[in-house]
């Protein structure tokens, strides 16, 4: 999934933000890196700020114009500092993670980050099929871009984490019915009845704590079925005894 997701770096100035934005990539498993017409060159900076991602910067595709950036994507998500430029659909960086790790299964995706100046100009954000705010200080909401980088590939990555839990699980979790949950209830309270753990005629609140405690570590079929067990074989061996 995550080598369908290109980052790209629109007219940057600064080699060493070219640097830190590789290295806040690497770190959230990100590897494609792309410069559109950058206003420096990759130097000295810009390796020592990648530290570990050094490869990153050295793989880095340059291109001149933004089309030929994003020609293969399905999805053009452009980050803007500004919330509502422009009138256009707009993510917040959580759903921005998960559209792109979802659109991954079909095609390849690019996120926009602007100059560090301007930002990138509106033609640039009406090639987007969508943009992304990270809703900071709204007397301050210019992120450096490295660490808007930054923000984004992790909210990527946390998408990714949640979308590999549910990959390989083929069967779905049973869960028991409302009617199921109840006889199971009768059923505990009948057999602590019986073992006297409740007094007939000082219930309490015990069966209410029980069906909190229940309700919330929420028992699979499977496992309601072990307690059913359970106390069947705690009346059997009742029954046994008052023979
Ligand atoms: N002064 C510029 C800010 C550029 S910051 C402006 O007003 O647009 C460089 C880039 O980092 C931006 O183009 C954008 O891609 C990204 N960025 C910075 N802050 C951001 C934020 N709050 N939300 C989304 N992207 C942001």
């Amino acid at each position: 999934m995550l080598d369908k997701i290109s980052v790209v770096l629109i007219g940057t100035s600064h080699p060493g933000n070219i640097g830190s934005a590789a290295r806040a990539m690497k770190v959230m498993g990100l590897t494609n890196l792309v410069l559109v017409d950058p206003a420096c060159e990759i130097d000295e900076k810009s390796i020592a700020l990648a530290a570990g991602a050094a490869d990153i910067v050295e793989n880095a595709r340059i291109v001149n114009t933004l089309d030929e950036a994003v020609a293969d994507c399905g999805l053009v998500i452009g980050s803007s500092a500004r919330s509502r430029t422009l009138e256009w659909p707009q993510l917040d960086p959580r759903e921005c993670g998960i559209k792109t790790i979802e659109e991954t299964n079909s095609h390849p995706v690019a996120i926009l980050f602007g100059r560090e100046r301007t930002g990138l100009t509106n033609e640039e954000l009406q090639k987007c099929h969508c943009h992304v705010y990270i809703p900071a200080n709204p007397e301050y909401s210019s992120l450096n871009l490295a660490m808007a980088v930054q923000t984004i590939s992790y909210e990527i990555r946390m998408a990714h984490l949640e979308a590999e839990k549910y990959k390989g699980e083929t069967q779905e979790v049973e869960y028991p019915r409302a009617k199921e949950l109840e006889m199971f209830y009768e059923h505990l309270e009948k057999v602590t009845r019986q073992t006297r753990f409740i007094n007939k005629n000082h219930p309490g609140m015990v069966m209410n704590k029980l069906r909190r405690l229940f309700n919330r570590a929420r028992p699979e079929q499977q496992e309601l079925n072990i307690l059913r067990g359970i106390l069947s074989s705690v009346e059997k061996s009742l029954a046994s005894r008052e023979k």
